[in-house]
């Protein structure tokens, strides 16, 4: 629920609506605005009598708002949500495209190290990198785990960048908080409920992947999950859904940049490489992702693709992925936005 208030609201007012809403057992979330304030009501399970506050003092209108989630939604809270990663890189708003890169899994010191390097040389600034690997056939390599999340500490400190790693169950994420500045969540986990409530705990960014056929209903509904624990630094990162097609690993759904960024005010980021499953496809698609207006790219980079233990045809070679870096940097004039790095 929805209460908007007259212009002319005082902040007396404002607070007595909150006591108000309190007492009915649920919590008042007041969204200042530029014209006036609206208080958002959460914390119900279904339809709340509004009679007690529709004869309130400057209460104009109320609004019910049927959809599952609330605190991500630009009714809640209408201005962009910029999120900061390791306390400088920002993401969400008018905030420079970030790129994000990386291989798929980490593999050894020598890979990580190597691909690292080569990241902080051209200035891109976020390093991927699994240690924990959701993998369809349990015979697929699992990820170095454990030791994997310890390279990755060792490197960012090495290096000196930031990393993202995914974060499979609950009992890892304190784990792997402590090693990682941006945890991931990917498409299979979702839906992992226990798991969105044990990131809504930390106050570390989370990246949210898409699932595999999850409705934007769904993937926002389990957003609302980690704003409700109260950390609200989530990125959704589109990387494609499954369809009748075949031909491409996945179907990269770009239309759903703009309409997240019309009902959310998270930031969106996108990732063609497990959107299209080909190194060949994932320049393109990453152009076109920035087109739509994306805030960020995360992208697969492998110092040896062919020889990748995990999705080596979806992995930019060095070469490739500089090039990539740089036609990105060609669209800052015609997107009228700066392009990092
Ligand atoms: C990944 O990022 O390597 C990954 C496993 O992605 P997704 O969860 O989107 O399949
Ligand atoms: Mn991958």
């Amino acid at each position: 629920m929805l209460i908007v208030m007259h212009h002319s609201a005082t902040d007396k007012d404002v607070e007595k609506v909150k006591k108000a809403i309190a007492s009915m057992g649920l919590k008042p979330v007041a969204i200042p605005g530029a014209e006036r304030t609206a208080i958002g009501v959460i914390g119900n399970q279904g339809w709340i009598d509004d009679a007690p506050l529709r004869v309130m003092k400057k209460v104009v209108e109320i609004i019910h708002v049927t959809k599952p989630y609330k605190l991500v939604s630009r009714d809640f809270h209408p201005s962009d949500t910029v999120v900061t990663l390791g306390g400088n890189i920002k993401v969400g708003g008018k905030s420079p495209l970030l790129i994000i890169a990386g291989p798929c899994a980490i593999e050894s010191r020598e890979q990580i190290l190597k691909t690292a390097r080569f990241l902080k040389k051209i200035g891109v600034p976020v390093l991927r990198g699994g240690a924990y690997k959701p993998r369809t056939s349990p015979h697929s390599f699992q990820g170095m785990r454990k030791q994997g999340l310890d390279l990755l500490d060792e490197v960012r400190n090495e290096v000196g960048l930031l990393v993202v790693t995914e974060v499979m169950s609950p009992e890892h994420v304190g784990l792997v908080a402590e090693k990682a500045d941006v945890l991931q969540i990917g498409a299979r986990n979702m839906q992992n409920y226990d798991l969105l409530r044990e990131v809504g705990q930390i106050r570390k960014p989370v990246i949210l992947k898409r699932g595999l056929s999850a409705t934007v209903e769904e993937w926002l509904s389990s957003a609302e999950y980690i704003l409700l624990g109260g950390n609200t630094e989530v990125v959704l990162c589109e990387r494609g859904i499954r369809t009748f097609e075949t031909a491409t690993r996945n179907t990269a759904d770009l239309a759903v940049v703009p309409l997240l960024k019309a009902v959310s005010h998270l930031p969106v980021i996108f990732d063609p490489s497990h959107a299209t499953g080909q190194r060949r496809l994932v320049p393109p698609m990453a152009m076109a992702s920035v087109v739509t207006g994306v805030h960020g790219v995360m992208i697969e980079v492998h110092p040896d693709p062919e020889h990748a233990l995990s999705d080596g045809p979806q992995s930019l070679h060095f070469k490739e992925f500089k090039k990539l870096r740089i036609q990105l940097r060609e669209l800052e004039g015609f997107m009228k936005r700066r392009v990092l790095p």
